[in-house]
């Protein structure tokens, strides 16, 4: 059975790579495919994205990467795909992607939508959080791949990368900015996720 496992990917974090490795063992084949959301400003151009996802699972022999500007049902019938697979992270997932699920199920009775629970380590990692942590210069080696991080830093060019400075110190946030993010502390656990 073929999988697609559609997104924005703005850009892959450890939570969506462990999605696709527990996919691949569950599918024949997954094709990751990045939608073009004309809703979102992306960080990332596609084609910097589709390279990101690439060099992340080199090691998943079964596994396509490719992106679509279109509905992900179209898509899914072009692969002869029967699955989309969607990942499931706290509550607040649940209803847009039930949503979501049924009106793919309006648009195509073949395709079945199935969800995968998050792992506990990356229950509360979302591309979104990666950007704001980095855009404050925290540490973001934790919860996206390394070519990844070094991609966001250099995104954010006033932002010194934490591992490159010396006594491995984090840039300091800025004074005047108030942000959620400000009194964000990791837990050991999210500081150090299993790998
Ligand atoms: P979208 O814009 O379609 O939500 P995302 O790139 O944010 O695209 O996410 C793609 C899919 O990956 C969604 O199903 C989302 O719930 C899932 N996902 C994102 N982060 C995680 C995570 N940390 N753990 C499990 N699933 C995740």
């Amino acid at each position: 059975m073929i999988a697609i496992y559609p997104g924005s990917f703005d850009p892959i974090t450890l939570g969506h790579l462990d999605i696709i490795e527990r996919g691949g063992r569950l599918f024949e084949q997954i094709i990751v495919v990045v939608l073009i959301n004309p809703h979102k400003t992306p960080l990332f151009s596609v084609s910097q994205r589709l390279q990101q996802i690439r060099l992340a699972t080199q090691h998943v022999p079964n596994i396509t990467v490719d992106s679509y500007n279109g509905l992900t049902v179209d898509y899914a019938r072009t692969q002869q795909a029967q699955v989309l697979l969607r990942g499931l992270r706290v509550l607040s997932d649940f209803e847009g992607e039930l949503q979501m699920a049924h009106t793919n199920k309006t648009l195509s009775t073949q395709i079945e939508t199935v969800f995968l629970a998050t792992s506990n380590e990356y229950s509360f990692l979302s591309s979104s959080l990666v950007k704001e942590i980095a855009k404050f210069g925290g540490p973001i080696d934790h919860l996206v791949p390394q070519h990844v991080a070094i991609d966001i830093y250099q995104c954010y060019a006033n932002k010194t990368h934490p591992r490159s400075s010396p006594n491995n110190q984090h840039s300091p946030l800025p004074s005047q900015e108030s942000h959620p993010l400000l009194d964000w502390t990791p837990t050991q656990k999210q500081r150090e996720p299993e790998r």
